[in-house]
């Protein structure tokens, strides 16, 4: 099936439309018209080959929301007119002992992503969800709640997954406290997510201007990472901190902010760290650790976690055709806190 996205050609073009193919249905594919799409700053390192390993031309998108128009001949979960929603995973060995854990992301034979990344069978990069329809295998179809605001979840499929599965791997909850570096697409997804589940939440941004929107997310404060005395008043206070910054950056300032036992994970940055000191870990028995999305169980349950508890995203809704603009302002960290494409703008200019 011929269909319409929207891909770059090189790492420096801005993106632009493109036709291409969708693959016929195998026998347990569902295809999927696709809604809304969420904005990823990990789209935008792919469009410009930040970690090198793009292949063009690239359609990126993994935040997707949509209804089924067709199911495969083996197809059991779903049926056409289903909501459903894919993430950042379409496809994975479904052998190896973390497929089997419900943690397809650490799959032994390698996880295939929606996009930028080759599909299993022909070996062709796969295309992501800045289109009007897309084919997954039903094991990697999420199915939207009833009650869940179709326009506005599709960032869940990312922004929320990433953040929810490392705030339930090291159990943030009732009496836990949760710093949040970096207040944007993720970070504000972690400061939800985190109150949702019970924790005492703050925000650690480079600046004040987000401090209404941080106390109005849930969050108890906002600490400005450079307001030394501020950081030193909150040395020792908190158990988790999810550091979602997107650059090299220096996380010396953040380690003493935790707890004995305490954990910073890294989920932004991917590449070298500047040196870290060992001190604070050696005098307070503290970890670095990373966290990579979430496996497809997990994704179901965050979703149906959020219908339960009303957790949304804060979208800002765009036209396909904005998606450049989008992503000169996701660089400047001017997205409050999510853009989602609205996959009718792309139909219509079909
Ligand atoms: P985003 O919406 O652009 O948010 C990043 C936030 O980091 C900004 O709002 C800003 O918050 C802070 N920030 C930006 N530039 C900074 C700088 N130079 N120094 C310090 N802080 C800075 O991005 P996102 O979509 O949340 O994605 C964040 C990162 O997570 C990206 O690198 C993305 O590729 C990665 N990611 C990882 C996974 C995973 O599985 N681990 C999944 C999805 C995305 P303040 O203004 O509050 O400081
Ligand atoms: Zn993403």
């Amino acid at each position: 099936m011929k269909i319409l996205g929207y891909a770059a050609q090189s790492s420096t073009t801005p993106l632009a439309p493109f036709e291409f193919e969708r693959r016929a249905l195998r026998p347990n594919d569902v295809l999927i018209e696709i809604l809304y799409c969420g904005v990823c700053h990990s789209d935008l390192h792919q469009a410009r080959d930040d970690w090198g390993y793009s292949v063009y031309p690239l359609v990126p998108g993994h935040e997707i929301v949509g209804r089924v128009t067709a199911v495969g001949s083996k197809v059991s979960r779903y049926k056409v007119g289903d909501s459903v929603a894919v993430g950042c995973l379409v496809d994975s060995c479904q052998e190896c002992h973390h497929c089997h854990h419900g943690e397809e992301q650490f799959c032994l034979n390698g996880r295939t992503d929606t996009y930028n990344s080759p599909d299993r069978t022909t070996g062709e990069n796969n295309l992501g969800g800045y289109s009007t329809h897309i084919v997954v295998r039903e094991e990697f179809v999420l199915r939207v709640p009833a009650g869940l605001d179709l326009a506005k979840a599709a960032p869940l499929l990312c922004a929320g997954i990433t953040t929810y599965s490392p705030l339930r791997t090291w159990k943030a909850g009732p009496g836990s406290r949760v710093a949040v570096v970096g207040l944007g697409g993720l970070g504000h997804m972690a400061v939800k997510l985190a109150v949702g589940l019970g924790a005492d939440v703050a925000v650690l941004s480079r600046t004040r201007d987000k401090e209404n929107d941080a106390l109005a997310l849930g969050a108890k404060h906002l600490l400005v990472s450079s307001d030394a005395k501020a950081m030193e008043a909150a040395a020792s206070s908190f158990d988790l901190i999810i550091d979602t910054v997107p650059v090299k950056h220096d996380i010396n300032p953040y380690l003493p902010l935790l707890k004995v036992d305490g954990t910073l994970v890294l989920v932004g940055q991917v590449g070298q760290l500047s040196e870290p000191s060992t001190v604070p870990l050696v005098l307070g028995r503290r970890s670095i650790a990373g966290s990579l999305i979430g496996g497809i169980e997990e994704t179901q349950e965050l979703l149906d976690f959020c219908a339960k508890k009303n957790i949304l995203p804060e979208c800002e809704m765009i036209r396909m055709d904005q998606i450049n603009e989008a992503f000169e302002r996701l660089e400047r960290a001017d997205v409050r806190y999510r853009f989602v494409i609205d996959m009718a703008s792309l139909k219509a200019a079909k």
